[in-house]
């Protein structure tokens, strides 16, 4: 299936492997974006899983950090998952002094929030708009302290925002990719303008997802 549009997936570091193989089985076009020439190439972007204070450097090392906010504030779709979250974010709670965020929506991260006790866990999450509960892999992951009233909340654990949506952004505290389930994958290409909705309900039923 083509696409017209093309998806990086920041591919610095992290769990970045799992979104292109999502992505791909949604029939869309995807790549890893690992310099700022990648980066100006694609339509839209994943930020994923993995150790935010490093991706944070690593965006430093390689000049990708002003580029990729540049993008940001200029509207390019963003979904970024755990670590990802994190970057995207307003402000950040414990994390690095020295650690940057993206301000890509009005949330607050507070990183490593759920504690050392149950610093893993798995939750069948119920997400506004899909029929079926979502489940939800949590690996270290942060808590969203506290939303700015644009922003939608579409998934809860225990009251606090899980999933979250704003404009062509949406975030995940958790590790959507590692389920083999594509459908926040896709909800949120639809909700960015970027996959007719006709086309990913068909490509649903065909992704097969390797974790
Ligand atoms: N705790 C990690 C961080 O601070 C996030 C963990 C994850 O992405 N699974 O970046």
């Amino acid at each position: 299936m083509t696409s017209p549009v093309t998806v990086g997936v920041l591919a610095l570091q992290g769990a970045f492997a799992a979104h292109l193989a999502i992505l791909r089985g949604l029939g869309v076009a995807a790549c890893e974006v690992k310099t700022n020439e990648q980066l100006a190439s694609v339509d839209a972007l994943v930020i994923p899983g993995g150790e935010s204070t490093t991706m944070s450097m690593l965006l430093v090392k390689g000049d990708m950090l002003d580029p990729l906010r540049q993008r940001v504030a200029d509207g390019m779709p963003v979904f970024g998952t755990c670590a990802g979250m994190i970057l995207c974010s307003e402000r950040i709670e414990d994390g690095r002094a020295d650690q940057h965020c993206l301000s890509a929506l009005p949330i607050v991260s507070r990183r490593n929030g759920y504690g050392r006790q149950i610093d893993s866990f798995e939750a069948e999450l119920d997400v506004t708009g899909l029929d079926e509960p979502f489940h939800g892999v949590f690996i270290r992951a942060p808590v969203v302290e506290s939303v700015g009233e644009e922003v939608t909340v579409l998934a809860a654990v225990d009251g606090q925002p899980v999933l979250c949506s704003y404009g062509p952004v949406t975030v995940a505290s958790f590790h959507p990719e590692l389920s083999g389930d594509p459908r926040l994958h896709r909800r949120w290409l639809i909700d960015a303008g970027l996959l007719p909705e006709g086309l990913a309900k068909a490509s649903d039923e065909t992704a097969e997802v390797t974790p």
